[in-house]
């Protein structure tokens, strides 16, 4: 009797035991009268061979890449010399004596035993090959330890697993819902669940203190590299817990899950206010594996001769000062092009100034006096060979060009520990924002966040200023996620409401159900929610959320392998009381 085995395990120790190995031919060689085969499961690959006196040699020599086999055969050490060190396996040999082929594959439209770049549509048009390869299935590796390491560590600390349903009522969370037309109530509509937030929240109310859920989200977004229209997110919930209770819940699993599925110790994670955030880094999801820090310089250059300074200092405009380490020994052009990435990120422009041996250089350099260059330089610790980057604009702008130029400054200058995994909380952020395609204010987070508590009197004479009791976690440069205390109290919620313009008829027609349970005595609670997709992409050390997920839409949303979204029968557009516009395919 032979021993199924995995295509991982043979070592030296196993020479002379009879074993059987299933797997994908992985490559054949036909060398020295001997015909080599690489057999290749989900747990490695291991090295058969056939002798030419063996019968099924003459099969063997037909083998192609990916056909599938059984093979049964002894394991013996591989002759002195021919040892493969790249291997687990790479000590042995299994000699076969039974060969079954157990099916055949056609040519596979690109390589699967290396590592090669390829077309990223045919990859997923073909997913099952290309997750066949070795680093998609390391990471779904990973990504499976995550989230068992996830669901261990809130089970011990006595969180419960409850599901929310998909079909649920449109309860706008920021985004776009996906809608799902009902058969059995004409022209009404099930949305897609954003989050659970609203679910979430009833499950506090409804008495699970603690609720944790790997819950699948949809928001019919436009798309972007770090986003899908479909991902996983970690969503919490703790009922009479403070803001600190939430960060230190969370904060101890992502390090328990570096810890155990990752074997990385991670530090405790450094906590900036919103406001220190931008100051420092001009970014709210700081890349902290880099201690860069921008400096505002605005008073240093108020009394500047240079125009553009001067109009934006009496305007109320910021200018914000950014260290380029080594930046001296740019050329003009290298400049001109950083000046353009700047301009990419909505600066109007940059002021640079080399700091050589032989004194500050800067095209603007007779307008600029030369004990505010530095003084300048001074608060951003910049020193000869270094060059200052100055953006100067609106408060708001300026620093948010200058903390993507650190970024960019940070990528350029590798200042950033490939290996390190920098994460941060980010708190006290201010309740309202302003949305970039109304021009009109909405919560920073969502309208169930309660406000900081000493802010309430702010909601009507500067609701602006009103900070949020919302808080972010960062990784890397990377806001995992966000959460917030809630409003417990309906009148509280009904006062947000009504901040933001809703009617109480608007606010019963979207969200009565849940005014009505807030009624019934619901406990002070707050959560948050990671992305899982985010926190695995990370940890794997890739830049696309796609190379996280097993079946991914493309970065236009569709589905490659399935060919979704497909029209669908006629009758079934019917029978949900719809009708497609003349020339729309049905
Ligand atoms: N529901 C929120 C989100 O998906 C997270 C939270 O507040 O818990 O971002």
């Amino acid at each position: 009797m032979s021993d199924r085995v995995s295509c991982g395990v043979l070592r030296a120790a196993d020479e002379g035991r009879e074993v059987e190995l299933n797997g994908w031919v992985n490559r054949r060689r036909d060398h020295g009268g001997l015909i080599f085969v690489d057999v290749r499961d989900h747990e490695g690959v291991t090295q058969v061979v056939f002798d030419p006196q063996h019968p099924s040699f003459a099969e063997a020599e037909h083998l192609r890449n990916e056909d599938v086999l059984r093979v049964r055969g002894a394991v013996r050490r591989r002759p002195a010399g021919t040892e493969n060190p790249r291997l687990t396996t790479g000590d042995v040999e299994v000699a076969v004596e039974r060969l079954e082929i157990l099916n055949r594959s056609r040519v596979p439209p690109f390589p699967i035993n290396v590592d090669e770049s390829v077309d990223e549509n045919l990859r997923l048009e073909y997913r099952y090959l290309d997750l066949r390869r070795p680093r998609m299935q390391e990471n779904l590796r990973v990504r499976h330890r995550v989230v068992k390491a996830i669901r261990d560590f809130f089970d011990s600390r006595g969180f419960l697993e409850i599901e929310t349903p998909l079909l649920i009522k449109s309860t706008p969370e920021g985004a776009r819902d996906y809608l799902v037309p009902s058969r059995l109530y004409p022209g009404s509509f099930y949305a897609l669940p954003q989050s659970p937030q609203l679910l979430k929240q009833i499950l506090m109310i409804a008495g699970f203190g603690r609720y944790m859920q790997i819950a699948r989200c949809m928001r019919d977004e436009d798309q972007r590299a770090d986003r899908q229209p479909e991902f996983t997110q970690l969503d919490v919930e703790l009922s009479f817990c403070s803001q600190d209770d939430v960060l230190e819940v969370m904060e101890s699993c992502m390090r328990y899950v570096w810890r155990t599925a990752l074997g990385i110790e991670v530090p405790a994670f450094p906590r900036l206010t919103h406001q220190e955030a931008i100051a420092k880094y001009g970014l709210d999801k700081p890349d902290l594996r880099f201690a860069l820090e921008l400096a505002d310089v605005t008073s240093t250059f108020a009394g500047s001769d240079f125009a553009v300074f001067r109009s934006v200092v009496e305007s109320g405009g910021a200018i914000v000062a950014l260290r380029y380490p080594g930046g001296a020994a740019l050329s003009r052009r290298e400049f001109d092009a950083l000046t353009e990435t700047a301009k990419q990120y909505g600066a109007k422009g940059m002021v640079w100034i080399a700091l050589s041996g032989d004194g500050a250089k800067s095209p603007v350099s007779k307008f600029l006096n030369e004990g505010s260059v530095n003084a300048a330089c001074r608060v951003v610790a910049a020193e000869t060979g270094d060059a200052l980057l100055l953006f100067a604009d609106t408060r708001e702008l300026a620093y948010a060009v200058a903390g993507k130029m650190r970024n960019e400054v940070g990528e350029r200058c590798k200042l950033r520990d490939p290996n390190a995994f920098a994460f941060a909380w980010v708190t006290d952020f201010p309740y309202l924002e302003i949305d970039e395609a109304t021009g009109k204010p909405i919560p920073a987070h969502h309208p169930f966040t309660s406000p900081a508590p000493g802010d309430w009197e702010l909601i009507e004479s500067a609701p602006l200023k009103m900070r949020a009791q919302h808080y972010d976690m960062v990784l890397n440069g990377y806001e995992l996620g966000s959460g917030s205390i809630r409003n417990h109290k309906p009148d509280d919620q009904r006062r947000i409401f009504e901040m933001l313009g809703l009617t109480a008829e608007q606010v019963e027609e979207r969200f009565g159900f849940f005014m009505r349970a807030l009624d019934y005595g619901a406990p002070p609670h707050g959560g948050m929610a990671l992305g899982i997709d985010r926190i695995v992409m990370i940890a794997c050390g890739e830049e696309n959320l796609r190379e996280v997920t097993a079946f991914p839409k493309n970065q236009v949303a569709r589905d490659l392998m399935m060919d979704a979204p497909a029209p669908v029968d006629e009758q079934l557009v019917r029978d949900l009381h719809l009708t497609l516009k003349p020339g729309s395919p049905a």
